[in-house]
């Protein structure tokens, strides 16, 4: 069983907590270095990306988070945690960082501008199952990625349709919606398998 970190400075920790346990993960909290030498893996949750990278900071965990994604530790993060894995956003705060290791650019609070939260279709590369029923709050959206990521998932419907909203890096992943908000547990389930060395 691979022990999975949830990042634990703000946002839905408890909801991935759960997805987590119920993917067949044990999970801990993270939040100071020390702790990041205890996992095999680690989710960066939803909530607000400029909220976690100032907490980040004062706990003076960014830095040895860009260590361990640098060398090799497999992450999953939701919406604001794929703003989180970026290498680039747009959009961001003045002097906002971010932990990286995706080289995808991602526009911060793109589909918020024309609607705060929605609900559309979304199809997944490598995911069995049909598509997801995903949620979007305040979400990004993925404007492009590089030579070495993946563009996994794609609103399958709507004005949106098309909009990258999953995107793989090896053993990085991230998602614009939040499947830990509505119990449908394939995207962990891969997360986990990714950690295994399954997938
Ligand atoms: N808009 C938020 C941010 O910039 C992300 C919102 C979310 O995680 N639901 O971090």
């Amino acid at each position: 069983t691979p022990t999975i970190g949830v990042l634990a400075l703000q946002g839905d920790v408890r909801e991935h907590t759960h997805a987590l346990e119920r993917s067949g993960a044990r999970v801990v909290t993270v939040r100071r270095p020390t702790e990041l030498d205890t996992v095999d893996g680690l989710v960066v949750p939803g909530g607000e990306s400029t909220t976690m990278w100032k907490l980040a900071e004062a706990f003076e965990v960014l830095e040895p988070l860009r260590k361990h994604i640098a060398s090799g530790m497999p992450a999953y993060g939701s919406c604001a945690g794929m703003i989180m894995l970026a290498d680039r956003i747009e959009d961001g705060v003045q002097g906002q960082k971010t932990i990286g290791g995706i080289d995808m650019t991602v526009r911060r609070n793109a589909f918020g501008r024309q609607v705060d939260s929605f609900e559309a279709g979304v199809t997944v590369t490598g995911v069995d199952g049909g598509p997801f029923d995903a949620v979007f709050i305040r979400a990004p959206w993925v404007e492009s990625v590089g030579a070495g990521a993946h563009a996994l998932g794609h609103v399958a419907t709507g004005e949106r349709a098309g909009r990258i909203v999953a995107v793989r890096q090896g053993a990085l992943l991230a998602t614009s919606f939040h499947p830990e908000l509505t119990g449908d547990t394939r995207i962990h389930r891969l997360f986990v398998d990714m950690v295994k060395g399954h997938a």
